[in-house]
């Protein structure tokens, strides 16, 4: 596995591919790799024949300069991970790379980008969708790997690809959890040993109001109750807890139609993210309900 950390060198690269007629998966991430990311690495060297693995801690996507700060950065295990995966490239761009003197240009989008982490986590999308723009026609690719984990960014990347005319297929892969369900994230690095026993109330706090709005439950009631079991396990606090269409983000009162629920909640000064989809049932004029089944 080479590692490259200039553009020029990296183009250089991807045009010899190109020239033999193979294909190119890249997988972005901001390093911190575990179990989740490596996932997507996995499912990129199934399905392109060179793989791009990019390590950039993009300072466009944080609104709050004390997280970028404190951003776990751990180059040298990061490659040693990767290793075992057989990729080609690991791309650590400088920052000049991305955004070179004079750098004036902001790819936003609208309507997937407008709530839950783009109302609560101001330019944060605005900052996604500009280095990502940037980092799939760096690298070329054919393929570009994003995790659930990040739901509403994997559909604004999908937005930005289908309205720019990117030539890059966006692939969703799924949320991979630690034993104890707590979806796996670099920030978990930061909680104390009590909070990061507490952190998996998430993931079953979600389930529960998942199965119970499936059921039939009234979705406010469910969320309510979601609330609660959250400050009352030691959240500090809740940015949103929201039932949305998938994959469009309405705000809905009642689950008829493909919908997952959003998490974004803050314990011991870390904020943790996460989704799960809402097994539902949809009507259809002529019969009775359906039962609909969201990946
Ligand atoms: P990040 O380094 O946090 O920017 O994440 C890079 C990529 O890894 C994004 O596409 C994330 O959605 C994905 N990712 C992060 N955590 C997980 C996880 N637990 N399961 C699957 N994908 C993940």
């Amino acid at each position: 596995m080479q590692i490259i950390r200039q553009k020029a060198a990296l183009r250089a690269l991807t045009e010899t591919w190109r020239r033999a007629g193979e294909t190119i998966g890249v997988v972005p991430t901001m390093g911190a790799l575990h179990a989740g990311h490596l996932s997507l690495v996995a499912a990129a060297r199934a399905r392109t024949d060179h793989v791009i693995v990019t390590l950039f801690v993009n300072p466009r996507q944080f609104n709050n300069p004390e997280d970028l700060a404190k951003y776990p950065r751990t180059e040298e295990s990061d490659a040693e991970k990767l290793a075992p995966f057989g990729i080609d490239l690991l791309y650590i761009p400088e920052p000049d790379e991305i955004y070179p003197e004079g750098f004036a240009t902001t790819v936003s989008v609208s309507g997937v980008s407008d709530g839950l982490c783009g109302a609560t986590r101001p330019g944060h999308f605005d900052g996604v969708a500009t280095v990502v723009t940037k980092l799939l026609l760096q690298t070329d690719a054919d393929r570009a790997f994003f995790g659930e984990k990040d739901y509403q960014q994997l559909q604004v990347v999908k937005r930005l690809a289908t309205d720019l005319d990117l030539k890059t297929e966006i692939v969703g892969c799924p949320t991979i959890r630690e034993d104890d369900g707590l979806a796996m994230s670099s920030r978990n690095l930061r909680l104390g040993a009590g909070p990061r026993e507490t952190a998996p109330v998430i993931g079953r706090v979600l389930t529960t109001a998942a199965k119970a709005i499936a059921r039939g439950e009234n979705p406010a009631q469910a969320l309510d109750t979601a609330r609660e079991a959250l400050l009352s396990a030691g959240f500090d606090s809740i940015d949103y807890l929201e039932l949305r269409s998938d994959p469009d983000f309405q705000l809905m009162t009642k689950a008829d139609r493909p919908a997952r629920l959003f998490l974004a909640a803050w314990l011991d000064g870390v904020r943790l993210i996460d989704n799960v989809a809402v097994a539902g049932r949809q009507k259809v004029e002529s019969s009775e309900d359906q039962p609909f089944e969201p990946a």
